[in-house]
């Protein structure tokens, strides 16, 4: 079968197949399987039940660039999502697709300058990605024009429902009056999504991915918290210290795969790469060379590690998250085999934490959560291999002719110096611990949050509520997800869902052009917030920096005012949150 023919008999066409092509996905995810050929075939409205993750944008992107008839410069597709990081990472996923008809898509949310979404919007845009409230700003100004839109997406409307926002949702509902048609994804039903769906939807198309009864018997399942950025050293890190490590690494896509396999050969790892663009006669080599563990590394899409039987494996890692819990089950019903003991490695990012939650309750499975192995594990673990080694050869006699120069060398030198120089020679940083790149642990606690470290803090004027004002006020959180801020001297500490943990910290860094004043937190800091005042004096270092940072304070006071009005609305809406509890 041709690499994209999955997706061709779901009735894409070539245009659309190039940029899947260049995407490197391999198959389409379940949800797009039910929801391309009915978006493409049907004019019905669609209620899509699925998880975040699980491929929704491209869902119902790849259709609706496909149908779309000629760019007009007015908005032919609206879609709503719950906060500004989906605002954009969807407006990024639809742009990878994008390749031909070269639309114009525009991202607008809360907290950016509403001056710069004007000036876009008057050049003209095509599909307009946005978060409720700040799209409805636009209607009762004028700015925005829905008389041409053709389709409505609600993404995530439980979340968009969770975080408050549902009636900002309906009034903008209820302003579009031409025929269009309406896209809901959600993962939950509440009765209020049933309401609107109700209310605002002709023709329903149900589309619900079936999720099989999945148990796995793998007793070692367990999990790593580590930022996107971090994981390849995260992974390297797990591969040093495993004495025999013989592992299979899945990727989501074909590029994923080259990425990983060509930053792992660049490191000195003997890894290989499988997926569907490998031929059937290189696929065979590489997996004979695995299987005889010359290589000890194969990265793979789930689709080339279907068929794959080998039973000795020492871990299965997901690099990234499986599109659903059947491939999750999968993936790790391929270590454990045969009585064979093994490991299933899942790293988790911040944005993937809602997925992986959802599918960890799926699975029904104990998986533990676990810190990743230090530098000091790193090179203890290389030094006991090296004895270990090291009395092999001696207690064989294995050293051949190296004998004789080594005479030479306790000739010229002393032994201490002239073996610590043999081993610096042979393994040049790797027993050093200072070589290995910092990997900053933070912390998740069970409900899933994340405790933020601020270097701001009374010194700087500021109390719980001005933290927790320009948290709201910045980052288009709601109050009610800002938890536990506890403000000392000179840095203060808040903890918010681990899924947002990314993006605040990223745009409350955004607003000092000097170091950062964000970070999550370390373990040790949010065991003893209090002891934490001791370090004070370190940490002030960066606060120093930031205060002479002029752009900082004038951006707080410029973003004051304009956040001002969202946050007294954002205040009411968290009261009357609390009040009806
Ligand atoms: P989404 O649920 O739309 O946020 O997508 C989650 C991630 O899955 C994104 O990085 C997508 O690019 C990726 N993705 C979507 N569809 C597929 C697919 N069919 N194969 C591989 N990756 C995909």
């Amino acid at each position: 079968m041709i690499e994209t023919d999955e997706f061709r008999v779901l009735g894409l066409t070539d245009s659309t197949l190039g940029a899947i092509r260049s995407k490197g996905f391999e198959t389409p995810s379940p949800i797009q399987r039910l929801v391309i050929p009915v978006l493409l075939q049907d004019q019905n409205d669609i209620i899509g039940q699925a998880q975040t993750g699980t491929g929704k944008t491209a869902a119902f992107g790849l259709p609706i660039l496909e149908l779309f008839a000629e760019k007009r410069g007015v908005p032919q597709a609206l879609i709503l999502v719950p906060t500004r990081e989906l605002a954009l990472q969807v407006t990024d996923e639809l742009l990878s697709f994008n390749i031909n008809k070269k639309l114009s898509i525009t991202p607008i949310y809360g907290g950016a300058s509403i001056s710069e979404q004007l000036r876009r919007l008057a050049k003209g845009s095509d599909i307009v990605v946005g978060t409720p409230g700040r799209i409805l700003d636009h209607l009762r100004r004028g700015t925005l024009d829905l008389r041409s839109l053709h389709w409505l997406v609600l993404d995530e409307a439980d979340e968009m429902l969770d975080m408050g926002f549902i009636e900002d949702v309906e009034q903008i509902m209820s302003h579009i009056v031409e025929p269009h048609r309406v896209l809901l994804f959600s993962a939950t039903m509440p009765d209020r999504i049933k309401e609107l769906s109700k209310k605002y939807m002709t023709n329903v198309s149900l589309l619900k991915v079936d999720t099989p009864n999945l148990t796995t018997d793998l007793t070692d399942q367990i999990y790593f918290e580590v930022k996107e950025a971090d994981k390849f050293d995260a992974l390297t890190r797990i591969i040093d210290v495993t004495p025999d490590f013989y592992g299979i690494i899945f990727s989501r896509t074909k590029v994923g795969v080259d990425e990983l396999v060509n930053r792992l050969i660049d490191r000195g790892y003997a890894a290989e790469g499988l997926h569907g663009d490998v031929s059937q006669s290189l696929r065979e080599k590489i997996l004979r060379k695995f299987k005889r563990k010359n290589s000890n590394i194969l990265v793979a899409t789930d689709v080339a590690a279907r068929g794959i039987d080998i039973s000795n494996l020492s871990h299965v890692i997901n690099y990234s998250l499986p599109q659903d819990s059947e491939s999750y089950v999968h993936r790790i019903g391929r270590t454990g085999r045969a009585g064979n003991q093994g490991t299933a490695i899942t790293f988790i990012s911040p944005a993937e934490f809602r997925q992986f939650s959802a599918m960890k309750r799926q699975v029904k499975a104990d998986i533990r959560r676990e810190k990743l192995p230090t530098p000091q594990d790193i090179v203890a673990m290389k030094k006991s291999k090296i004895m270990e080694d090291l009395a092999e050869i001696i207690e064989g006699e294995l050293y051949g002719d190296c004998g004789t120069m080594a005479r030479d060398i306790l000739q010229n030198y002393p032994p201490e110096v002239a073996l610590a120089s043999l081993l610096k020679l042979a393994f040049k940083g790797e027993l050093d611990e200072s070589s290995y790149p910092e990997i900053r642990s933070f912390s998740v606690d069970r409900k899933g949050s994340a405790r933020l470290f601020l270097a701001l803090g009374r010194s700087d004027g500021f109390s719980p509520r001005k933290i927790l004002d320009l948290i709201v006020r910045e980052c288009d959180l709601p109050a009610s997800k800002i938890d536990d801020i506890k403000v000392l001297d000179e840095f203060s500490f808040a903890t918010v869902p681990f899924s947002e943990a990314e993006r605040v910290t990223r745009t409350l860094n955004s607003l000092s052009k000097g170091r950062p004043i964000a970070s999550m937190a370390k373990d040790k800091d949010v065991k003893g917030d209090e002891s934490s005042s001791r370090k004070e004096g370190k940490r002030s270092d960066r606060k120093s920096e930031r205060r002479k940072d002029k752009k900082f304070s004038k951006g707080r006071d410029e973003s004051a005012k304009r956040g001002e009005k969202r946050q007294r609305k954002s205040d009411r809406k968290s009261t009357a949150k609390r009040s009806k509890k």
